[in-house]
């Protein structure tokens, strides 16, 4: 659960998604891992690649990041990190020296970057003393063991820096694979921020067979009605990454979110 962020958290909302969930027949398998109770090992991943040298404090105004037009150009990588880790208003980035990182993904297929000219150094720990996202998924992606991250293609850019985070600490890599996410008919995936409504959790079934259908699985008719156990236990064996859409999957109004956003 994705909570090191306290300013953009909406109160309750860590619990709303578990209760979705279990709305929609989808259960873990282990307890669920709250990312706020996690400092100590993001601080203990910090700590890991400041003794290889490899994150520097960078405290450049944001009207230069701003100019540099997303790649972080290293003008502060030969500042030396001392008492920066527990001091705030310091960001600190990890160095990303021209390297390219290669991964086969599941959905997409071969994929490559170049972390230097593409990505730039990085923040690790932003400028407000909060870890950032990339770190804390990575280090507990190491520490659950996962094997497959499948998730929506808006996260695809992520991939090549938690890659590059997992090898520099040593750990194994999980394989990913990116779906392609569902937008609105502007283009918009559908988020808060582009003011899509909440999942409706009321209709957890209807909710389901719409999804099947949108990951290329055509659920028949007759099985429209019937709960999300007995969904789910039709889909699990007829899944097939070849059928999934290859572009964004657009639609005009989901059943369950034709409420139009505000101002329109
Ligand atoms: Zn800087």
């Amino acid at each position: 659960m994705e909570d090191v962020d306290p300013p953009r958290e909406v109160a309750g909302a860590a619990d709303t998604i578990l209760r979705q969930l279990e709305a929609h027949g989808l259960h873990w398998d282990e307890p669920v891992l709250y990312q706020s109770q996690r400092l100590e090992a993001y601080r203990e991943a910090l700590e890991h690649l400041r003794r290889q040298c490899l994150i520097f404090p960078c405290r450049c105004p944001r009207a230069r990041l701003r100019s540099l037009g997303g790649v972080y150009d290293g003008l502060c990588r030969q500042t030396e990190l001392s008492g920066e880790l527990s001091v705030s208003d310091t960001a600190i980035r990890l160095v990303c020296l021209e390297q390219v990182i290669n991964w086969q993904d599941l959905i997409r297929g071969a994929c490559q970057t170049d972390l230097g000219t593409e990505v730039g150094d990085f923040i690790v720990r932003r400028r407000d003393g909060l870890i950032a996202y990339q770190l804390a998924v990575s280090v507990d992606d190491a520490y659950q063991n996962i094997t497959h991250v499948i998730r929506g293609d808006d996260l695809l850019s992520s991939t090549p820096k938690q890659i590059h985070i997992l090898q520099l600490l040593g750990q194994k890599t999980p394989d990913y694979g990116h779906i392609p996410v569902i937008q609105d008919s502007r283009g918009y995936k559908l988020s808060k921020q582009s003011f899509a409504p909440a999942i409706d959790s009321t209709t957890p079934a209807s909710n389901l067979y719409q999804c099947l259908s949108l990951l290329g699985l055509a659920p028949p008719r007759e099985l429209s009605g019937s709960s999300c156990e007995v969904l789910l236990q039709w889909a699990i064996p007829r899944w097939q990454r070849a059928l999934l859409p290859s572009a964004p999957i657009r639609v005009n109004s989901l059943e369950s979110g034709s409420k139009k956003p505000p101002g329109e």
